[in-house]
């Protein structure tokens, strides 16, 4: 009764902030294989990365077997084998992500699509539009992607995006699975926050503060601005003031473009043969240039990396000077970085091609000496491969290379 009438003043004290909530699906591709078949639900279950090569989502069930993430099927022995092992289905995810992040726009038009199993949704204002408190909104949230999904999701509520995502982690543990960081619970919640649960501490970040005798998110906020901004700048004042609960970066329902597209894989076998690495990447760069195009932007840097079988890697990069999502224009860059990286002595286990620097179809700029008949027949052809995919499955059109064994 007490901890629910603290909520309840807690509840009256957010009413004079924003209030942004953060959305993560529990185990999500685990999750959508469930809803696609219920007959693996309760049951341990494991969804492997592309080719079955490690574990990247594992039920509750499978982490209690004692699966690790990021496993590799090697390693799977004993108790573990009783685990259900699927290959992942990444188009099934993104239709499920699709159906979540669709139900969270019908409470609210700001939705920011954090990730394919994340968003942040800002409610601010609802309270009196629902006549409840935000904790019972979000619990409404939480049934109604669990009715329309089938998908089940951890809901963190604070006045800030980083104090929100630190309620979600501790939703993850609760039954109810919805947990709100008041403002007075912003302090005691901040001292048993250790420094690298942050949202957006990595490792360096986090090995500096260390260093500095700084362990936890409440002794990061009570250094003085000025140290903060000596040592890591504006983002960490920033990270200071929305850990205090003040927000700093509002929810956002612009479109946000990626910061890369990355397409890796493992050879078959090892290799020096350049033909059969130019296979590889050209597989790769259909790949990306599809997922270009799904976002409606164009790159203007092309990279590409060797593996070698003594895990060395060789990587080489080219800016253009016209940004393009044309496969047969990437796939020439990517030959001509090959050139410069390939050495036929040696043998090589993996390949990537990154894509970077994007802008949106509407904002790439003409240069004065574009000659628009040719851009407007490579938008045409690429239209097409996209359109004969759509129609006769992935992966149905290559260019220049026949794809096998890649
Ligand atoms: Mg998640």
């Amino acid at each position: 009764m007490l901890e629910e009438n603290k909520n309840i003043s807690d509840n009256v004290d957010m009413a004079r902030k924003h209030i942004i909530a953060l959305v993560d699906c529990d185990s999500f591709f685990v999750s959508c294989e469930q809803a696609a078949n219920p007959e693996l639900k309760g049951k341990p279950v494991c969804v492997m990365s592309a080719r079955g090569q490690c574990v990247i989502s594992r039920s509750k069930e499978a982490k209690r077997l004692g699966i690790r993430m990021g496993m590799p099927y090697f390693q799977i022995e004993g108790q573990m084998k009783k685990a259900i092992f699927i290959n992942a289905n990444h188009e099934l995810y993104s239709q499920m992500s699709q159906k979540v992040m669709s139900v969270l726009k019908t409470f609210s038009p700001k939705v920011e699509i954090y990730s394919i199993d994340e968003a942040f949704i800002d409610l601010t204002g609802l309270e009196r539009l629902y006549h409840r408190n935000y904790l019972e909104i979000a619990k409404m949230i939480r049934e109604e992607i669990q009715i329309k999904a089938d998908i089940p999701v951890s809901i963190g509520l604070s006045s800030s995006k980083t104090l929100a995502k630190l309620a979600s982690d501790k939703a993850k543990n609760l039954d109810e699975g919805v947990y709100l960081i008041g403002s007075r619970k912003i302090i005691p919640v901040l001292e048993k926050t250790s420094i690298d649960e942050i949202w957006g501490i990595g490792k360096n970040l986090s090995a500096m503060f260390r260093k500095n005798g700084i362990l936890t998110a409440y002794e990061l906020v009570s250094q003085d601005d000025l140290w903060i901004n000596k040592q890591i700048g504006i983002h960490g004042l920033e990270m200071k003031h929305e850990l205090l609960g003040e927000m700093v970066s509002p929810v956002s329902d612009e479109v946000k473009l990626p910061k890369s597209i990355q397409k890796t894989s493992a050879l078959a076998k090892f290799t020096s043969d350049k033909n059969y690495l130019k296979n590889s990447l050209n597989y790769h760069i259909h790949r990306a240039c599809v997922k270009l195009r799904k976002i409606n932007a164009k790159c203007k840097g092309v990279s590409i990396f060797l593996r070698t079988k003594d895990f060395k890697v060789f990587c080489e990069k080219k800016v253009l000077n016209k940004s393009t999502d044309f496969e047969l224009e990437i796939s020439d860059i990517v030959f001509e970085l090959l050139d410069k990286v390939y050495n036929s002595n040696i043998l090589y286990r993996s390949t990537g091609v990154i894509l970077d620097n994007f802008v949106f179809n509407n904002e790439a700029q003409m240069s004065l000496f574009t000659d628009i008949e040719s851009d407007d027949k490579k938008e045409k052809l690429s239209k097409c491969f996209d359109k004969l995919e759509e129609k006769f499955g992935k992966d149905i059109i290559q260019t220049g290379f026949i794809k096998k064994d890649v």
